[in-house]
């Protein structure tokens, strides 16, 4: 077994960390609180190639494997966790599943613009009704003449407002049970398609999550995505490598959370030494490096199933629990370890800790995911 990075993979890191350290991480806690989509920053790791690594360069991508993506998504999520989650969503389901899934026709027109970043993409599966039970989705995509139309309404969904297209999932038939979804791709200023609430949340601000309203939405049927009744198919696997996205996230979220408590706890005096002389404070900070260092083998453990083709839902789901506990655990002991001033917005760790909780709760609920590997694990 080899844990060595490949010069390249150690090359896009050391880049991402620069990009990141040096370009980003003044501004990032002022412009995340804006709760406006980056657009700047966006731009800039489109130019860096970020925003389609792991698509390959016949379409305009990277054509990096998959450690190469999770190694710049940590990066980027250690020093703003929202920048990453946008990243992710763009490529792991908003950009993947059209490469998988889609004709030639549709990558072709798609995904080069999707991969050069010149818009962005998104996915939109949940619904009011429809968080965990993919199956209770109520938007309706009814056959008329060459396509179909779209009604109904999606929430909470990521990029919603700024993509300039998204992967929908809707309901065609429901008497064909787990056959009777599917996916379209629709594009921003279709007729019928409008933006709905922007919803004011805890963290992850620069991640603007809106409602998606269809209302008499025609959608042409060369946009159907994987073919009538693969919706649930497509979105499995969607999530299936999103889950390595998120997780990837959640060690950047995690790392930062140790890294930032080190310095502090070198800084910080009370009693005449260093705080990090306590030993309190230094098994705290013992845990939470086991935590980082766990987390990313198993991130990268799925990476790599996904890289040589093997089966990874299991390990997905694995990698974004474990992941998302920690980064909550870790966000949690950084602000305990800076003390009252943890608590204020004077200190990055105040922001990881709101970003870190969403990140047990979207792509799937740590519940859900104990859910998929129970499954697997009884099987
Ligand atoms: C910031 C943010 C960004 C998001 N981005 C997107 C996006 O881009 N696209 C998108 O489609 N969605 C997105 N979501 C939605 C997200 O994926 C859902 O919120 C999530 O799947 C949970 O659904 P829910 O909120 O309806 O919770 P529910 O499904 O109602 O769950 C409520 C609680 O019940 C538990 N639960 C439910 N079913 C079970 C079960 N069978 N066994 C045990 N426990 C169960 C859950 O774990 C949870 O604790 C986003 C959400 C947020 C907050």
């Amino acid at each position: 077994m080899n844990f060595d990075l490949t010069p390249e993979q150690r090359m896009i890191q050391e880049s991402v960390r620069v990009f990141m350290e040096e370009e980003v991480a003044p501004f990032a806690s002022e412009a995340d609180a804006t709760r406006e989509f980056p657009m700047e920053y966006v731009a800039k790791m489109a130019k860096m190639g970020l925003l389609g690594m792991p698509v390959p360069k016949e379409y305009s991508g990277g054509g990096t494997d998959m450690i190469s993506y999770i190694l710049a998504l940590e990066e980027i999520a250690r020093t703003w966790a929202a920048l990453a989650v946008i990243v992710a969503v763009h490529t792991s389901v908003g950009t993947l599943p059209i490469l998988r899934y889609g004709s030639e026709e549709q990558k072709r027109k798609y995904v080069p613009p999707l991969a050069k970043g010149e818009m962005v993409g998104g996915f939109a599966i949940t619904e009011p009704e429809a968080g965990s039970d993919a199956m209770a989705i109520q938007t309706k995509a009814e056959r008329k003449g060459e396509g179909y139309v779209l009604n109904g309404a999606k929430c909470f969904i990521s990029n919603g407002p700024d993509a300039g297209c998204l992967i929908i999932t809707a309901m065609t038939d429901r008497s064909k049970g787990s056959r009777g979804l599917s996916t379209f791709i629709v594009e921003k200023n279709t007729p019928g398609f409008t933006i709905g609430k922007i919803e004011e949340k805890m963290g992850m601000h620069a991640d603007v999550i809106s409602e998606l309203i269809f209302e008499d939405c025609y959608v042409p049927q060369e946009n159907l995505l994987g073919g009538e009744g693969a919706g649930l198919k497509v979105a499995l696997s969607a999530l299936d490598g999103g889950r390595i996205g998120i997780a990837a996230q959640c060690v950047g979220i995690a790392r930062g959370a140790l890294e930032e408590s080190v310095k502090y706890a070198k800084e910080r005096e009370q009693f005449g030494r260093p705080i990090a002389k306590f030993q309190a404070i230094q098994w705290k900070l013992a845990d939470m490096a086991v935590k980082v260092d766990a987390a990313r083998l198993l991130v990268h453990k799925a990476a790599y199933l996904k890289d040589t083709g093997s089966r990874y839902t299991r390990e997905a789901s694995m990698a974004k629990l474990f992941a998302s506990e920690a980064a909550m655990e870790n966000a949690t002991d950084a602000i305990q370890i800076h003390g009252g001033y943890g608590y204020t917005e004077d200190y990055v760790v105040e922001r990881y800790f709101r970003d870190a909780k969403v990140t047990q709760i979207y792509e799937g609920t740590s519940e859900i995911q104990r859910l998929v590997i129970a499954r697997d694990v009884i099987r």
